[in-house]
């Protein structure tokens, strides 16, 4: 198990735009957003990708999913819809390799997935 970039953000040894956090979570602005809104949500938990979520997980996933339902209705995102991602891996296109969902938002995202 290994740091990323993502844990010097929750030290606060790399600048990012928080938009919230928790004990058990942060989420932030992507740096090279694709959307007009566009957060990462991640755990604090060291955990590389989500082939490696353990049954104890099980919480920390259903408060990744509350905090995008929460942003969402925050913004005002519930009735036009976002769109949560996940990437897993090389191939999945993960580049930071400690587990985050991407939440896109704020326009009509494209229906591609590849
Ligand atoms: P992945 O490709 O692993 O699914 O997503 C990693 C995301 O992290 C990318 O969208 C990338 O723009 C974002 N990212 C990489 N480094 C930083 C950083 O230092 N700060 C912020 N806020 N986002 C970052």
């Amino acid at each position: 198990m290994s740091e990323t970039i993502f844990h010097k953000i929750i030290r606060r040894e790399i600048p990012a735009t928080i938009e919230c956090e928790s004990e058990t979570l942060i989420v932030i602005r992507d740096i090279n957003p694709q959307a007009p809104f566009h957060c990462l949500i991640i755990p604090k938990k060291i955990i590389r990708s989500i082939q490696d979520i353990a049954e104890d997980d099980a919480e920390l996933l259903l408060e990744m999913v509350q905090a995008a339902s929460s942003l969402a209705k925050k913004y005002a995102f519930e009735k036009d819809g976002y769109r949560l991602v996940i990437n897993c891996e090389e191939w999945g296109g993960q580049t930071v390799f400690q587990l985050h969902m991407h939440m896109l938002a704020g326009a009509q995202l494209s229906g591609g997935f590849a």
